[in-house]
């Protein structure tokens, strides 16, 4: 029997079972691995953002991805590598370590692989911003790869699942960071402003430039809300979701958070460049049935930032893209309280055409390169968006009032 590309599957745990249990039954149900398939090299790529559990729905589970370096090893593969680039400031050994992951390297004798030091190659693609860039050897080279993303929502790109997992998480810190900005303002145009940020497309151009045979997302416990990809909520969902069809495979995922995939800019963006299908009705579901699955998510972009703001500071909202709206959300509600300290203060986000600032406002911030067109006084927190949460209190004259708690570089 040949098993079909477009087989997507959702397993549950069930009852107190293991990881590795609701893993492997969803393997099966997809009918994995195809007849054949493994040879050579087979190599992992898990999600380890940052130093942060699976349990706060950060980071993939090390219990699915020890069933999956297992269940390659005994469908023949030579070497299972499991390869990772954490957050750019994220040390990616120390992940390992902490994680869980080097102690199942040891045990199953797969090899980790830290892809910031791998050797890099030039790939060309026909993507809409990158169309040179660099990929690792490892990656470009693998017999068969496959994709353990987790199942969070993004305040850049509304949902982070296989498709970005893959599209920023293979690389070194400085492409890392590339990928976040090339292209952002040139999303600002009339004619593909309804298409997502420049990272939306960038995800895409390195899809293209690697397989993905299988993708696994662990929504065993998931992620939700401002803060997330990193700092938002955890969502104990309790499913994975496993296909061969790269977007497929997110598609079906999205549908789970109650997100509809034809408005996630890089899912659309990726079945239009070849990479999958994105009309759930072509899909062959399998598993447990998506009408039987009922949990909610609160997403991370919110249009409406000063819908956070403390008393007192005002955000006015310029045309601006999802990738400035995301992080200023994500700002103003985390640091809600330090901001309440600056009241009155005013922050303008996006082409906000030329303002003149209320003289008595002390704390006055223009928000990312659009804003600080129309720079009038004040202070201005560079970038396409702002690089850093500490750079934006450096703008308000206020850095006594940063802290970070994430366990990465003090300059986020
Ligand atoms: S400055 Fe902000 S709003 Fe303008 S294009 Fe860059 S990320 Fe988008």
């Amino acid at each position: 029997m040949t098993t079909s590309k477009k087989r997507v599957v959702v397993a549950r745990q069930q009852g107190g079972e293991g990881a590795g249990v609701t893993t492997r039954r969803a393997m099966e149900q997809l009918e994995w691995p195809p007849k054949g398939a493994l040879r050579g090299r087979v190599l992992i790529k898990p999600n380890l953002l940052v130093l942060r559990p699976a349990s706060s729905g950060a980071t993939t589970d090390p219990d699915i991805v020890r069933t999956v370096v297992q269940m390659s090893l005994d469908a023949g593969a030579s070497e299972v590598v499991v390869a990772e680039s954490s957050n750019w400031g994220v040390d990616t050994d120390a992940a390992f370590e902490a994680l869980g992951y080097g102690k199942l390297a040891r045990e199953t004798g797969c090899r980790l692989l830290n892809l910031k030091e791998d050797s890099f190659v030039e790939v060309e693609v026909d993507g809409q911003f990158m169309k040179r860039f660099l990929m690792p050897r490892t990656l470009i080279e693998a017999d068969y790869v496959i994709n353990v993303a987790k199942m969070k929502a993004h305040r850049m790109t509304y949902v982070t699942f296989g498709l970005k997992n893959m599209g920023v998480g293979s690389h070194n810190d400085d492409q890392k960071e590339e990928m976040h900005r090339i292209g952002n303002y040139a999303v600002l145009s009339d004619e593909v402003m309804d298409r997502g940020s420049g990272l939306d497309h960038n995800i895409v151009s390195v899809n293209l430039a690697c397989r993905c045979d299988l993708t696994v997302v662990d929504g065993l416990v998931a992620q939700e809300g401002p803060g997330a990809p990193l700092t938002g909520g955890p969502v104990p969902a309790g499913l994975i979701v496993a296909g061969y069809d790269r977007v497929g495979t997110d598609v079906v995922t999205s549908t789970i958070m109650g997100i509809d995939p034809t408005t996630v800019p890089h899912m659309v963006l990726a079945h239009q460049a070849g990479l999958g299908e994105i009309d759930i009705g072509k899909l062959q579901l399998g598993g447990v049935p998506l009408e039987d699955i009922d949990v909610s998510f609160e997403p991370a972009i919110n249009l409406d930032p000063g819908s956070f703001a403390p008393p007192g500071v005002e955000v006015v909202v310029g045309r601006a893209c999802y990738a400035c709206l995301g992080d200023l959300a994500y700002f103003i509600k985390r640091h809600a309280d330090e901001l309440a300290q600056l009241a009155p203060a005013t922050i303008y986000v996006g082409k906000v055409g030329p303002v003149k600032p209320p003289m008595e406002r002390r704390h006055l911030v223009f928000f990312g390169n659009c804003a600080g067109e129309h720079l009038y006084g004040g202070g201005f927190a560079t970038g396409c968006p702002p690089r850093s949460r500490r750079q934006v209190f450096q703008s308000l004259g206020a850095l006594d009032l940063y802290t970070s708690d994430e366990n990465i570089d003090l300059s986020r």
